[in-house]
């Protein structure tokens, strides 16, 4: 990560100005209650969204912001429509997201797309030299070596959004980075921990959209209940803080109060506790490096019983170890898994192909496809490419 210079995050008198990328979906929605909290610090400059067009335009009416645009353009008349006679202009397609990502009144954009779709604005908006709130995890899945690149020639900075890297930024605040011996990434081991692997072949869509903790988008509920998640969130790990894979762990831990920790070189581990609740994570990235009082729910210490830790059933959860491989593999290794998997979701999601069969997707895709060392952006979406056509070959019929 950027080494940060926190006299240019400290508020002057004037609103920071704010894109929201993805402000439909779970992490969007809680962004702009932030916003409400803090009217007077954040001003939204820009809102997109995929094809929700009738959310986008009730929020553009509500937080007035510049622009709006809606990636998918078929809902662009309708969008029009609504906001005709506001001043609010109304942009189409991924230019349009990009250019919501750029915009000069634009000082941070809270990247908070969904998938791989999410790397493109985000590219733009280092190249513009934002400031980026980043909830997509996937921008540094899938393109972590090339963005970390971008991030150092253009003296942009990338601030964690996701709980647990925003649990390890917190506890790295004043510490040099040369002290770090490792990072333990929390997990709650999602609605399947207890269930016995036999079983696993008859899970439903209802059953893993179930989670215990958090309430989030359904793709990333998935990846929770398949453990994906942890393995995509150790992958953006080794690019957010540029650490080996070796010194990341994953530690179960089911009440989710732990977000993650950081050993230091003398033996010391801080940790950052709280409710499981994205608004703290959230606000932090759009504070730092200050703290906004506010009223998030507090964790109520007597009544906490206990804290529970596990080692996680890579037996049980295969794709945990194949985000491990695909660090290790490095190239488009990454990207290959991502897009397998997303693609594998969304079949699972589509009642197409059964749980057990998303880490087989992902397993058959690394193995097949060759991975390119040092990929351009091309090869990273040529990668992503052949992957979703290979997921989509083998569909249900994934082999035993
Ligand atoms: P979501 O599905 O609820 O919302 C996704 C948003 O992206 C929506 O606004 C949607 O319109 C937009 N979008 C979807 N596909 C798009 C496309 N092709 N082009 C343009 N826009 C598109 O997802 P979410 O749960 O808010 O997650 C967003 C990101 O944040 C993901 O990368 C996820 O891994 C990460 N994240 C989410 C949480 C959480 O609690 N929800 C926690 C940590 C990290
Ligand atoms: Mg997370």
């Amino acid at each position: 990560m950027q080494p940060i210079d926190a006299a240019s995050f400290v508020i002057n008198g004037a609103p920071r100005g704010l894109s929201i990328l993805g402000a439909t979906g779970s992490i969007g929605t809680q962004t702009l209650d932030i916003v409400r909290l803090f009217p007077d610090r954040l001003r939204v400059r820009a809102l997109t969204a995929h094809s929700n067009g009738a959310l986008l335009a009730q929020q553009a009416l509500e937080f007035k912001p510049d622009c709006v645009a809606l990636a998918d353009e078929s809902g662009l008349p309708g969008l029009k429509e609504a906001l005709a006679g506001t001043g609010i202009r109304v942009l189409g397609g991924m230019a349009g997201l990009c250019e919501a990502a750029v915009m000069p009144e634009v000082d941070v954009v809270m990247a908070a797309v969904v998938g791989v779709a999410g790397l493109e604005p985000v590219l733009a908006a280092i190249r513009a030299g934002k400031t980026i709130a980043l909830a997509n995890k996937e921008t540094l899945v899938v393109g972590g070596a090339l963005v970390t690149t971008l991030l150092q020639e253009n003296g942009s900075t990338l601030i964690p959004v996701d709980s647990e890297h925003s649990a390890i930024f917190q506890c790295l605040v004043g510490e040099p980075a040369h002290t770090i011996e490792s990072l333990t990434l929390t997990a709650s081991g999602g609605p399947f921990r207890t269930r016995p692997a036999e079983t696993f072949a008859s899970i439903t869509r209802a059953e893993a959209l179930n989670h215990p903790n958090w309430a989030m988008g359904a793709n990333i509920t998935i990846d929770s209940a398949t453990m994906m998640n942890k393995g995509l969130e150790v992958i953006e790990a080794r690019w957010l803080f540029d650490i080996e894979a070796g010194q990341i762990d994953v530690l179960v831990h089911p009440q989710s109060i732990i977000h993650s920790m950081v050993t230091f070189s003398d033996g010391s581990t801080k940790a950052q506790l709280g409710v499981p609740d994205m608004k703290v994570p959230i606000q932090y990235a759009l504070s730092y490096p200050n703290r906004w009082p506010a009223p998030h729910p507090r964790v109520a210490w007597s009544q906490l019983k206990q804290l529970d830790f596990e080692a996680p059933d890579l037996n049980k959860f295969p794709c945990l170890r194949l985000a491990y491989d695909a660090l290790t593999y490095g190239g488009t290794a990454p990207a290959i898994l991502n897009a397998a998997n997303e693609q594998a979701v969304a079949l699972f999601l589509d009642d197409q192909i059964r749980f057990v069969d998303i880490p087989r997707c992902v397993e058959i895709a690394l193995e097949k496809l060759a991975s390119t060392v040092q990929p351009s952006y091309a090869m990273l979406v040529d990668a992503d490419t052949e992957a979703r056509h290979l997921v989509l070959e083998h569909g249900g019929g994934v082999p035993d």
